[in-house]
């Protein structure tokens, strides 16, 4: 059993699956319930008419899209690529611009760092 802080609360706790606390996950649980409920009855919404609706920050909102824990519909258009702007259902950016920084990494730097970013981020791709 493994044991650490929850990096949202600073409470001690046995990790299972996640890296939040049992307490965290069950209020991050209930906040996602919140955002598709709303979206449920505002099909056209935006982040900020979520964030005005529920209350829930704008930041919070993002992350839990990136991660592909909030599931919209497919082009809601709330994540858009960091590169182009194109309406994306998670992470950071959207196919293309994957493959072409993928690209632009691998043959700038062809040893360590940079390449662990990429992996990193395919591997966030992948859940
Ligand atoms: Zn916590
Ligand atoms: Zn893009």
């Amino acid at each position: 059993m493994e044991l650490r802080n929850c990096p949202q609360c600073g409470k001690v706790f046995a990790r299972i699956s996640r890296d939040l606390c049992p307490d965290c996950i069950a209020q991050e649980d209930k906040i996602i319930k919140q955002i598709q409920q709303y979206l449920d009855e505002n099909t056209n919404a935006t982040i900020s008419d979520i964030n005005e609706g529920t209350g829930i920050p704008v930041d919070k909102i993002i992350v839990l899209l990136q991660e592909g824990r909030l599931i919209t519909r497919e082009n809601s258009g709330l994540l858009k690529c960091e590169r182009c702007g194109k309406p994306i259902p998670r992470g950071r950016f959207c196919g293309e611009c994957g493959k072409t920084l993928a690209r632009l990494l691998s043959s700038s730097q062809e040893d360590s760092g940079p390449k662990v970013y990429v992996r990193e981020y395919h591997r966030k791709l992948k859940r």
